[in-house]
């Protein structure tokens, strides 16, 4: 690995003039799990890391019933996983930062940099979008929030500025009747990384599902709503048929990766099987 100064800011406005200074020679860094991954790799070879480490403006994890959830972007995994209000208020989202990867990852590993990385094969991008999440990013001119459909652009690609930091992550409050199921689909037990994932959120009344938002992701380059599906099921009464008819829906509208890990037929089968699972599961349909 290529020798580099580590820049230790301690404001976000400082690590923004950082950033925006040194430009394509200079790395953030949160948790370091991907970094250095990729630098000993030399996919990267940043001549400057500027650690994120003294931003306490970027800690914590805050709900309010009218503003929301306010997640800072250096939160561990573990600590969405284990925060009271995210299991109170988001199960989906404790429930799914629980079970990515593996604990060492979780345990080091920052929401805000799996989100930055933007790598395909994750959990949270997906997972945040069936729940309608915001991203505040800070630079050196200002902040913006942008939701999850803006800031993913593609493969590995954020619109993040190169003076940008991702500062936090805001999701909506949940609604009565608040409903989700996320699920990831692995293609060996020994595999951490997910091949296929579905999220899957809703407002239940009545047994029928409404704001229905249905997300694929890990199979595509960024995650995706199902909006055919999503119509389908709205405000259905939910059946095996009508599950199965969603997920035949969205094996057939996605655009499925082909890779080493698995191709493009395979991940669209599994995609199917996935959705069909989440919507039977959700709607308690499983057990008949
Ligand atoms: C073995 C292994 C298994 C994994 N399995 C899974 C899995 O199953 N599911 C899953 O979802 N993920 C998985 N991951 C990915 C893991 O979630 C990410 O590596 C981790 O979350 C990245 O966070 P970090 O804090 O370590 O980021 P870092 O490595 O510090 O940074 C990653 C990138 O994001 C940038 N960055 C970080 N924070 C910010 C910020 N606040 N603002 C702007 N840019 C920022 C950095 O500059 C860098 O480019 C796995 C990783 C490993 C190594």
């Amino acid at each position: 690995m290529r020798d580099f100064d580590f820049l230790e800011p301690p404001t976000v406005a400082e690590a923004c003039r950082m950033l925006s200074d040194l430009g394509d020679d200079c790395r953030a860094m949160a948790g370091g799990t991907a970094l250095m991954l990729a630098m000993r790799q030399r996919m990267l070879s940043p001549t400057h890391i500027v650690s994120l480490a003294r931003l306490d403006a970027l800690r914590g994890i805050d709900f309010d019933p009218v503003q929301g959830l306010r997640i800072g972007a250096l939160s561990r995994h573990c600590d969405v996983a284990r925060s009271a209000v995210v299991q109170q208020h988001y199960p989906m989202l404790a429930s799914m930062a629980g079970r990515l990867a593996n604990p060492q990852v979780r345990n080091q590993g920052t929401l805000g940099g799996n989100l930055c990385y933007a790598d395909p094969a994750t959990d949270p991008p997906g997972c945040l979008m069936a729940l309608d999440a915001r991203v505040v990013l800070a630079g050196a001119h200002g902040e913006r929030v942008l939701s999850m459909q803006e800031f993913l652009v593609d493969y590995y690609q954020t619109a993040l500025q190169s003076d940008e930091l991702l500062r936090e992550i805001r999701v909506p409050p949940p609604l009565p009747g608040s409903a989700g199921h996320y699920a990831r689909f692995l293609r060996t037990a020994a595999e951490h990384r997910p091949l296929v994932n579905v999220a899957l959120a809703l407002h239940l009344d009545a047994g029928r599902g409404h704001a229905v938002r249905l997300v694929t992701g890990a199979s595509t380059a960024i995650p995706t709503r199902a909006t055919r599906a999503e119509q389908l099921l709205e405000g259905r009464l939910v059946t095996l048929a009508v599950a199965a008819e969603a997920a035949a829906m969205v094996a057939a509208d996605i655009d499925t990766l082909s890779d080493q890990r698995g191709s493009a037929d395979y991940r669209r089968a599994m995609v199917g099987v996935t959705v069909q699972r989440s919507i039977a599961a959700l709607f308690g349909l499983a057990q008949q």
